[in-house]
Order: structure tokens, then sequence, then C-alpha cells
């Protein structure tokens, strides 16, 4: 089957329908983009054909382009990225042009793009270039463009047709931070043209196909008198959006992402001169950004590897172990949080705590959340009344009847969640699986206390859990396949990302994070100038500052992690004087956010107000301060180096999930594609050469694992070594 079909009717109205075969998303290939010139020719040419309607077979009608393509382009070169990009931009130019008289504008074929659902990415740009877009009036469609948010930018027109059709101020939401919207948003945003009832879709583009006159062909930036909205770069209006957007940008992405950098200069230097020179401009850029390294890494890490992981990479084979029934011990934060995404997926809940106050709590959080899920699509509106419907709380046991899957998220201590186990072992049946959601203990011992071990295993969410996309998988050393199978079956269920590692203490994210936050505050004991840590972290890429992730995780829970890790390493533990920090901040009351005081100051209402200035006095700083790169590669290599020994030690068993693990999981640079991504880009000779000089001056825990000088001494990169199959990205 042929990606796109053409059929004509009596009345000369071709449709166009786009069908991928084997896939559930029409995505965009070197050879579908022949074949749509080709019949897009075929039909301009064909004196039968008056217009033409292009559509989808599917309920979508496109997810993108085939990211797996732009990571091979690069194999081309420069030369051969941009030359690609130019033969798209060739294509979609002839279908906005449409066969039109160049002098004239007129004589052209009228081409309509009919939107049964989701239109991302090359799914939006193909319709841009169309002469009017029509989608189905579908809630649970998405429509926009996601390419800032794995590295690149909209390079197939996208970028110059939104600018131009909307202005760069209006434009700016949906390219810089990848926005996607409904279709009745998308309308009101002017995205799109039209939006109707699905059933009169294809009928309504028809009746426009056969009223179109050679006016309604023409785009604004095709007439003599186009004036972009907003104003170009030089206009008055225009001067105060360009010099805005500058700002912006730079303040929130602190100038790591090269993409954001790109396509505003493809934007700026686009607005200055014709659509056609705008489009080679956007070409140039996009070819940069290609060859960018992070961009490589990002869509390796962020799309292709995310992606896969989504789709099941990881699931042993095993009948279908999807969940129905979910119990949840503890309706504390997390508890809560679990229960609602559970019912938000369609799963009934049931939310136990010890008193059915706590529980009700527990299930009322729910009612609260829904609003968010629905701004960002997780949850559709018709799903809002029955959310906290399908949760039951109570403190009833025996209400775990016929429970699949049952995870606790009782108090971090051994001994309450060893008796929560065998409480909840007695009430469920043999087959369903116990979960347990702690962040820290090891979960072979948490095993012990069930008498079905093989039926145990960890799952662990991270806080806020509605917001936070990955689940840590973590298989004890008695976890079996049904176990781990049923977890990543109910993880793809609510839509998460699953990583699944093997069982040690903090497993992987915490394990790395940890590590951050001290570094951090070691730092900060060293005489280093707080503000100088805080803002080397965020020029680096981290979303928080190590001492704002302690203030926003609380630091009483640093404490008891302090504590319970002296309590199980004793010597081992090398962060004495990061404990004293914390022992001290939680001493005085200084909690974090939750108290509205700790590393940073706040206001009544709880907003951070900068940093703490007693801090200044308690840890003097020095003179002269370490420069930038230096404070850097601390907070950097204190977390990537962890990440290199969970390799080693065997935790995690692939980068690739070490990679998207630590983006979703304790936002590391996504810019770079994730710690092993990042030690790639720098190369494994360079890293060693930091880590010997910041161990010389710092200590031990920056030696270079043996593992990363294997590397260095063999010219190996870690996707050469471990994951081949994708080093193409
Ligand atoms: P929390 O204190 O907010 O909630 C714990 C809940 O468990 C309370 O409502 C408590 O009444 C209930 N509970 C205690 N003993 C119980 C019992 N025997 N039976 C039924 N309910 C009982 O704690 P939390 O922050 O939600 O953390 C819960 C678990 O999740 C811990 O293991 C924690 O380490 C882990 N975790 C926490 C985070 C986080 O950021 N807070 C992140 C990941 C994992």
């Amino acid at each position: 089957m042929p990606d796109f079909t053409l059929t004509t009717d009596a009345d000369g109205v071709a449709t166009l329908t786009w069908d991928v075969a084997g896939k559930s998303m029409n995505v965009m290939s070197a050879e579908g983009f022949a074949l749509l010139d080709a019949l897009i020719g075929q039909a301009l040419c064909d004196p039968a054909v008056k217009g033409i309607i292009l559509t989808s077979g599917k309920k979508d009608f496109s997810g993108g382009m085939d990211l797996n393509i732009i990571a091979r382009m690069k194999d081309g070169g420069a030369r051969g990225i941009f030359d690609a990009v130019m033969r798209i931009h060739g294509i979609l130019r002839r279908i906005e042009r449409a066969g039109m008289d160049p002098r004239t504008l007129k004589g052209g074929k009228p081409i309509v793009a009919a939107l049964p659902g989701s239109a991302l990415g090359i799914g939006l740009e193909l319709p841009l270039a169309c002469h009017r877009i029509i989608a189905a009036d579908n809630p649970k469609a998405r429509i926009g463009l996601p390419e800032i948010t794995v590295g690149i930018f909209p390079g197939a027109g996208g970028t110059t047709r939104l600018v131009r059709r909307l202005g760069a101020l209006a434009a700016a939401p949906f390219l810089l931070e990848g926005r996607l919207s409904d279709p009745r948003a998308a309308l009101a945003a002017g995205l799109i043209d039209e939006v109707v009832a699905p059933k009169a879709l294809l009928s309504r583009a028809r009746d426009w196909v056969l009223a179109a006159t050679d006016a309604d062909l023409v785009k604004p930036w095709d007439t003599g008198g186009y004036r972009m909205p907003g104003g170009t770069p030089y206009h008055p209006a225009g001067v105060m959006t360009f010099v805005g957007a500058s700002a912006m940008v730079l303040g929130k992405t602190m100038g790591v992402y090269p993409a954001a950098k790109a396509l505003l200069s493809a934007v700026y230097e686009g607005a200055l001169v014709p659509f056609d020179t705008a489009l080679r401009i956007e070409a140039r850029w996009f070819t940069n950004v290609l060859l960018n390294p992070s961009s490589g890494a990002m869509i390796r890490s962020l799309f292709i590897n995310r992606q896969a992981l989504e789709k099941g990479a990881l699931r042993p084979a095993q009948p279908d172990q999807a969940v129905r029934r979910l119990g949840v011990i503890g309706a504390g934060m997390m508890g809560a949080g679990i229960a609602h995404v559970a019912a938000a997926a369609g799963i009934t809940v049931v939310l136990i705590d010890t008193t059915q106050e706590a529980a009700e709590r527990g299930r009322a959080h729910s009612q609260n959340l829904p609003d968010t899920g629905i701004r960002r699509g997780t949850v559709t509106p018709d799903h809002k009344a029955d959310v906290p419907g399908r949760i039951t709380a109570t403190t009833d046991h025996a209400a775990l009847s016929g429970c699949d899957l049952v995870i606790e998220a009782v108090f971090e201590d051994p001994g309450v969640k060893a008796e929560v186990t065998a409480r909840v072992g007695a009430a469920v049946s043999p087959d369903c699986i116990l979960a347990t959601n702690t962040s820290t203990l090891p979960i072979g011992g948490l095993a012990q206390a069930s008498q079905l071990p093989e039926q145990f295993i960890g799952i662990h969410f991270f806080s806020p859990v509605d917001r936070m996309m990955l689940v840590e998988i973590i298989r004890g050393k008695a976890t079996g396949e049904r176990a781990v199978a049923r977890a990543l079956d109910f993880v793809r269920q609510i839509g998460k990302t699953p990583i699944l590692v093997n069982d040690a203490r903090f497993f992987y994210a915490n394990r790395c994070i940890i590590p951050y936050i001290n570094e951090g505050i070691r730092m900060v004991t060293g005489g280093v100038r707080p503000a100088l840590i805080e803002n080397a972290a965020k020029l680096a890429g981290m979303p928080l500052g190590p001492l704002q992730l302690v203030d926003e995780t609380s630091i009483d829970l640093g404490v008891k992690i302090a504590r319970a890790t002296r309590a199980a390493m004793g010597d081992a533990c090398a962060d004495g004087a990061v404990d004293q920090v914390l022992l001290d901040m939680a001493d005085e009351g200084r909690l974090g956010r939750k108290a509205q005081a700790g590393f940073y100051a706040y206001d009544a209402a709880g907003r951070r107000r900068g940093l703490w200035p007693e801090l200044a006095t308690r840890y003097p700083v020095t003179d002269p301060q370490p420069d930038l790169t230096e404070v850097q590669h601390r907070l950097l290599f204190a977390q990537v180096l962890e990440a290199v020994r969970a390799l080693q030690d065997g935790v995690l068993t692939d980068i690739r999930q070490g990679d998207v693990g630590a983006i979703l999981g304790w936002g590391f640079a996504p810019w770079s594609g994730g710690p092993f991504s990042w030690l790639d880009i720098i190369g494994a000779a360079r890293a060693v050469e930091i880590c010997d000089a910041l161990a010389a001056r710092h200590g031990p825990r920056f030696a270079a694992p043996d593992l990363l000088r294997d590397l260095a001494a063999t010219g190996d990169s870690f996707y050469r070594r471990f994951a081949p199959a994708v080093d193409a990205a």
C-alpha cells in the first residue's frame, strides 16, 4: 500500500488520502514526500481535476516527520541536509502555488487540508502550505509544531509560514514552546481556518474547493502589498517584538538550546526578505541545528528512545497485564497523585489510609487536579467528572479484593512498609502484584515481608505525580517477569515513560540527584557564592539550581535521607559537612518552600524572593571565586559520574534508559540528551581530563570510573559501545 492515494470524483474534486500502511499514525518519510509530490503534480496537470482535498485515512492527520530520517539526513553533511530541506520546500511551495500563473496569480487549483484529528510537525507544515485548513471538531486532536521540544525547529516552511500568517509575537508560543492546541483553540489562534463537525469534514472541504476563487488561493505573502502582522524587525512595532523575543528566549533557555537561537535567527532574518529567500534562510538555520550534536542527542533521547520505551521496548513476553482495579495504600502526597493519574486513565482505584478522613483527603486531591490535566491534554473534559468517581476512599483492606496491582505509598519506614505488605498480601488474590513507591529503600529488603517475592516490585513515581512523566520500575532479585510486565503495562495505561533498573539503594534517579544537591551545598560550605552555584547550574541547562531543588523537595527529606544513608552505610558516606548544613537548616525550621524558608527567602504568598541573605554570614564567601566552568563541571560531573557508576554496577543496564530517565526524572540538561550523551559530546578523553583535575582539587568523588577511562583509552563512546543501533542520531 502506498502512503498516499489519489481518487477523483465526477465533479472533478480529487481526494489525496494519506494512510501509511502498518502504522497507527501517519509519519512522513522520504518516499512519502516523493509520492506526494508526484500525485500533486499529476492532479495539477489533469484537466479533469478542479481542486484537491488533502486528508487522512486514519483518525489523525499526521504525527509528523519520521525523525529517524532526519537523523539519517546528517549522513550527507551540511550540503546534503540543505539540499534535502530545499527539496521539501520545493514540494510545499508547488502545493502553495498550485499551478497558478506567477505573474497574474490566477489559474491555480484550490488545495484544502481536511484534518480529522491530530496534525503535528510536518502534519501542520503541509496544511500551512495549502489554501485552507479545515479541522474536525475533535477535542482529543492536538495541532501544533512540537519540533522545539526535541531540539530542532519547524524546518519545512512551518517557521516562515506561521510567522507570516500570525506575526512573530503571536507565533512565538507555537514555535518557541511547541504549544499544542485542540482544533477550537487552534482556530482561535489563527493556526487553522475552520472547525466543522467531524461528519461534515469532507463535504465541507469539497464545498470549499468547488466554490474557491482565484483570490482564495493567493497567500498574503505572495501579493505585492503584504505587511507582516505585528511588523518586521525595523518597523516601530516590530522592534518591540523582536528585541523582547531575544531577551525572552535567552532568559528561558539560558542560551543552551541551539534550536531556539537558530529559530529566532531564521524568524528575524526571514522577516527582512521576500518569502522564497526566507525559506532558504530557514533551510540554512535548520541545517545548522541538525549539525549541532545537541539536536541529534535530543532527538535520540527525547523522541526515538523515549518512544521506544513507551511502546514497550522493555516488556518481557507475557500475556496482557493491563490493570483494571488498582489498590493504593497511603493517601498522602504520592498516593493521592498515583490514584489520580490511574483514575484519569479509566482505572478503578481503591485508596486506603489509616483513617477515613485521610483517605478522603487523598481522593479530594483528585478533584482539584483535572483542570491541569485538561490543559495539558492528558485528561479529556468528558473524563473530568468521572475521575474522583472512580476512586473509592476507605480504611478497609477487604476492598482490595479483585485488585490486579496494589501500590503502597506509606511513610518511608521499613517497619511500616513491612506491616503494610503483609496485610495487603492477606487481602488480595494470589495473582495480584504488589509494588512499593519507596524512593530510597532497596526492594529486596522490602520484599522479605511478602509471601510472594516474585510478585513484588518497585514502581517509583516522581513528585508531583500528575506532572512528572518518568516512572522508574525497580526489579528486585526475586521479582518475576509477570510483575515487570504488569508494572510496564500499568505505566503505559497512565501514559508515562518507564525505565527499568536493578535494585540498589536510591535506584538510578535519586542516586544521581543526591550528589548534585550535595555538591551544591558543599560549595556553599566551601565559600562559593550561592548565586554563582545556582546560576552556573541553570547556565548549564539544569532547570533548577541545587539549592532551589532541595528547597522544593524539602530540607527535612534531605535530613531523613542523610540519616538513613548514614545508618546503612556508616563511614562510607562522606557527606558529613553537607549533612550538617541540612541539620542546621532543619533545626531552625528552614525546611524549604513548604516552610517558606530555606536556602531561599520567600514572601507571605510563598514566592521565592532571592537567596536567603543570612547564608553569606553563615558561610562567608571566599575571594577569589572559582570560575563559572569549574562550578558547572562540579555540578554536572557529580551527576554523570554517578550515572556511569550505576551502569558499571549493573543498576542501569541500558544507557538509553539512563539518558531518557535523567531528562524526564530530574531534568538533567535536556539540551545534552542526557548524562551519557553529554559525555559523548565532550568525549571520554576530555571527560577523564576534567575528572582528574576535579579529583585533584576536590577529592576522590570525582575520580573517573574505570569504564570512562577505558572508553577514553580506546577512543570509544558510550553510544558506540552500548547502543550502536541508534548511534545514527
Ligand atoms: P506522605 O507522608 O505525604 O503520605 C504517606 C501516607 O501514608 C499518609 O497519608 C499516611 O497516613 C499513610 N499511612 C502511613 N501508614 C499507613 C498504613 N499503615 N496504612 C495506610 N496508610 C498509611 O508521604 P509521601 O510523600 O506521599 O511518600 C509516600 C512514599 O512515597 C514514601 O515511601 C516516599 O519515600 C515515596 N516517594 C515520595 C516522593 C516525594 O517526593 N514525596 C517521591 C517518590 C517517592
